[in-house]
């Protein structure tokens, strides 16, 4: 076997034109999302006010294995996949580990990240249902940037509700949004009913994920030509995410290699789902075992401390409710949360795969996430984000168990984005004003007594 590069790349017609859709494999499926008014299992037709009709159909597909790239779509990702799989050999010898480590790095486009991948399938299918224009919110700032880029590709108008403190805090990923074409409103506004209420009732809110979710809703469903789009969390946007996995899985076997661990960080689950998926699907088939393990912050702990049951998605309540790993939908983590994947519930998919013990998981305090990605930084030269720093820290940590055992290893892990815009969330660490918090069990069980009563 010749040398493994530092970068395994993948010809075009290796490149995935299919994605896979792990819910076909699963004996036990997710559980059904509801309506939030009736608590009925939701059909296509319930969804289709408020998304893309394909995207519904994909939504509730749990059978079909493979669903065709579109050539449009393939044609995008040409321009920036296939992303790297990258040996960190300058990490395995900073550490001395004798394990191999793999990354599968997604922050080699303008948005920064993996979101790219699901936003131009969306943008592509709004496109072509003959829409004018998309909502959305966004958080710290990825999804709404990918989002922008792909409906300036397909010629869509894309409205972007940004949660007020990132829109003061990020001045410039508002700004990359409007070079794309964007219109970016910070929310809570006053341009919806949802925003307007709860503006009244909490003046001067610097606002929330669920809150700018209810907003972009309303704004979908109140203007002619429009639908709402969602960054994370949705079965489809796992099944859009695949790409990542399949790539992977096609470059390690260009190579003989044989994974042991796959590690990746898990906010709504999406990357972390998209990656391990056709991995699940060997193991889901008896043909292969992996150790899988998703990664969330200490402080924001949904699949280690959270309830497995059905919850709002949003903190309006507009949205369909899932069964998941949750906090609840009023949870909000601490304020010195610093490090992203701050959502209080988890795909339903990695929620049941989870619940059926086919992956592990793991909660990591934010200063120890800051402190892998600063060692990642100066020896791999990426400037990570710090969620994807969360996968960081867990290799790290798997890659020096090997060096105790003398186990020869071969971790891979999903490095989602890059930095460059959470340098305020850096600076932090670097001056050692960043603090861990970890909500107490009293506290998690004040948002969990409030879960609707469904089962
Ligand atoms: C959004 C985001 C995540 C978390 O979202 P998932 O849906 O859990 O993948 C992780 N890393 C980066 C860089 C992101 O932008």
């Amino acid at each position: 076997m010749s040398k493994i590069p530092y970068k395994i790349y993948l010809e075009e017609n290796e490149m995935p034109k299919e994605w896979y859709n792990v819910r076909a494999d699963m004996k036990k499926k997710p559980a059904p999302i509801l309506h939030p008014g009736t608590l009925k299992p939701v059909t296509v037709e319930d969804l289709t006010p408020i998304f893309c009709e394909e995207l519904a159909k994909q939504e509730l597909d749990d059978t079909t294995p493979y669903i065709e790239i579109p050539e449009e779509i393939r044609n995008f990702y040409r321009m920036y996949r296939p992303s790297p799989l990258v040996r960190a050999y300058c990490l395995e010898e900073k550490l001395q580990t004798p394990a191999h480590i793999y990354y599968k790095f997604e922050g080699n486009n303008t948005s920064g990240s993996h979101k790219l991948n699901s936003a131009i399938a969306q943008a592509y299918y709004a496109k072509k249902q003959g829409l004018k224009g998309v909502t959305t919110e966004t958080g710290a700032g990825q999804w709404g940037t990918a989002l922008s880029m792909a409906c300036s590709y397909f010629g869509l108008d894309c409205q972007v509700y940004m949660v007020k403190c990132s829109y003061e805090q990020k001045p410039f990923r508002r700004e990359v949004m409007r070079t794309y074409g964007a219109q970016v409103t910070p929310s809570p506004s006053m341009n919806t009913n949802v925003g307007r209420k709860i503006n009244a009732e909490f003046p001067g809110t610097t606002g929330s994920l669920g809150c700018a979710i209810s907003e972009a809703v309303e704004a979908a469903t109140t203007q002619e030509g429009y639908r709402y789009v969602l960054g994370s969390v949705l079965s489809q946007v796992l099944l859009h995410q695949s790409v990542i996995g399949l790539e992977t899985s096609t470059a390690l076997k260009k190579y003989g290699i044989k994974a042991d661990t796959i590690i990746g960080c898990a906010g709504g689950g999406s990357n972390l789902g998209g990656l391990i998926s056709p991995f699940v699907g060997e193991m889901l088939r008896g043909e292969a075992n992996y150790e899988i393990i998703a990664v969330e912050p200490a402080s924001c702990p949904s699949l280690t401390r959270g309830k497995y049951a059905y919850d709002f998605c949003d903190t309006g309540k507009v949205c369909p409710l899932a069964k998941m790993y949750t906090l609840g939908s009023s949870f909000i983590p601490s304020a010195n949360h610093a490090g992203g994947l701050r959502y209080h519930g988890m795909s339903s998919i990695v929620s049941e795969l989870y619940d059926q013990g086919l992956i592990k998981a793991r909660s990591v305090e934010q200063t120890s996430v800051f402190e892998a990605a600063t060692t990642f930084a100066r020896v791999e030269g990426i400037l990570p984000a710090p969620e994807s720093s969360h996968a960081i820290k867990v290799a790290i940590d798997e890659a020096l168990k090997c060096k105790e055992t003398g186990e020869e290893k071969n971790i891979v892990f999903g490095l989602t984005g890059t930095g460059y815009f959470d340098m305020y969330a850096y600076k932090n660490y670097n001056d050692g004003t960043m603090s861990d918090y970890i909500p107490t069990d009293a506290e998690l069980e004040k948002y969990l007594s409030t879960l609707p009563k469904v089962d």
